[in-house]
């Protein structure tokens, strides 16, 4: 199967890929679902195929007209990575993919490869911890620079006003990714993906190019594709909802050719890529992550709205929410096609009134992470985002009473009633 159809010339939807892109059955006997290939080494046809594919895999010379690459060893290529890598890139609108151990491994690898001491990255704040701690500890040491801008309306042209005087200070170019995670965690604020791709052109020199890396994990591959606002460069913690079912980690990475070459290069001398037995439980989630996504946002709008006008909840921050005629709206309506399944909310008494809350659900569980087949309830301020100082926290409205709420796919009427029965320990 290609992503153009072979009877109608048309392209295929991603959900119909996501069941037979990148896979042949005949070369499987003829199985309908792809094995799972537990080998570490793949056994050559002729030396001479070897040869060629250690030249091509080193970048030493390109292979034969003609002639496919081969497999070599599980750390440079594996058929369930491969599969897995062409779905995620046909959902994603981009050249390649790339699978990895975790999310982090996928956003270590791909700031080490893109980025060179002396370069700055400027990063929308918040975002995940890890990515945190490199931007603002790793990656320092390593002489590359991190700059922060909040979140929201204004990053875009906040970025561009950093990077300008930047370059006046130094006399040269310094910026050289420009980092986004869309919406943020917990607040759901979102920033403008095109208005930072414009700013990255803006900025990009004829032998610079300014770079735009996108963490998708909250929305992709469904209801948000960064590389249709001119996005360089993709992320997934697949440990969320391409995973989706709460029992793996893994991550993703997709983007243009030349840039994912590079990335590639540096997992396989960084060894962060994903495990066969990883990749093919991916390949298997990826057939339900539409519909796990669309069922998850259907609850998790049903809920906000019930959220929204209990006497008890001060604030809700859910994309449905924002304020009609907004620019947060005008965000939404630009990038996403659809809301997501993570609300936060806060609640009046502050600590103790979440705490009492949080220990009241029936259903949902007290957990971190987010994306899975089941709800999952916690406590931003005291759990996910206790290592960011209060006044941080302030800035990004978590407050002592919010709790952030990851809906699962459980029967509407059920999550309803668990809700408003955790609700009630306030009144
Ligand atoms: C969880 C998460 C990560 C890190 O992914 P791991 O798979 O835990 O390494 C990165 N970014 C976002 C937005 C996340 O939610």
């Amino acid at each position: 199967m290609d992503r153009i159809s072979k009877k109608t010339g048309r392209s295929f939807h991603p959900e119909t890929l996501a069941l037979g892109l990148g896979y042949d059955p005949d070369r499987s006997e003829g199985a309908v679902k792809p094995p799972v290939f537990l080998t570490s080494t793949f056994q050559f046809k002729s030396s001479g195929d070897g040869k060629e594919f250690f030249q091509a895999a080193y970048g030493i010379k390109d292979l034969p007209k003609g002639k496919s690459m081969g497999l070599i060893y599980s750390r440079l290529n594996n058929p369930n990575l491969e599969i897995l890598e062409e779905r995620i890139a046909a959902w994603d609108h981009t050249d390649k993919a790339a699978a990895f151990a975790s999310g982090m491994a996928a956003i270590s690898t791909t700031m080490f490869s893109l980025l060179r001491p002396d370069d700055v990255v400027i990063s929308v704040r918040p975002v995940y911890g890890g990515t945190h701690y490199l931007l603002e500890n790793i990656l320092p040491d390593m002489g590359i620079d991190a700059k922060f801008v909040m979140a929201g309306d204004g990053a875009a042209s906040e970025m561009k006003k950093i990077a300008k005087s930047l370059e006046e200070e130094a006399g040269r170019p310094k910026v050289k990714v420009l980092y986004i995670e869309s919406p943020a965690n917990p607040n759901n604020i979102m920033t403008d993906i095109q208005a930072v791709v414009d700013v990255a052109k803006e900025l990009s020199t004829e032998d610079r190019e300014v770079l735009v890396v996108v963490d998708n994990t909250f929305l992709g591959p469904v209801f948000q594709r960064p590389s249709d606002n001119g996005a360089h460069v993709v992320i997934y913690s697949a440990t969320k909802f391409i995973g989706g079912h709460s029992d793996l980690v893994a991550g993703l990475v997709s983007g243009r050719g030349d840039i994912m070459e590079q990335v590639c290069l540096y997992r396989t001398i960084m060894g962060t890529m994903a495990d066969p037995f990883t990749a093919w439980m991916m390949t298997r989630s990826l057939e339900t992550v539409s519909v796990r996504m669309r069922r998850q946002a259907k609850n998790a709008t049903v809920l906000a709205g019930i959220l929204d006008s209990h006497p008890k909840v001060k604030q809700v921050f859910y994309p449905t929410l924002f304020p009609a005629g907004s620019r947060q709206e005008e965000i939404y309506k630009h990038q996403c096609t659809g809301p997501g399944s993570l609300i936060a909310f806060e609640v009046e008494g502050g600590e103790d009134a979440a705490f009492a809350v949080l220990d009241s659900f029936e259903i949902m569980r007290l957990a971190v992470s987010l994306g899975g087949t089941e709800s999952l309830v916690e406590h931003p301020m005291r759990m996910t985002h206790s290592d960011i100082p209060p006044e941080e926290l302030e800035e990004y409205g978590v407050s002592e009473g919010m709790i952030r709420m990851s809906v699962g796919i459980e029967h509407i009427n059920d999550l309803k009633r668990d809700l408003l029965q955790a609700l009630d320990v306030l009144s």
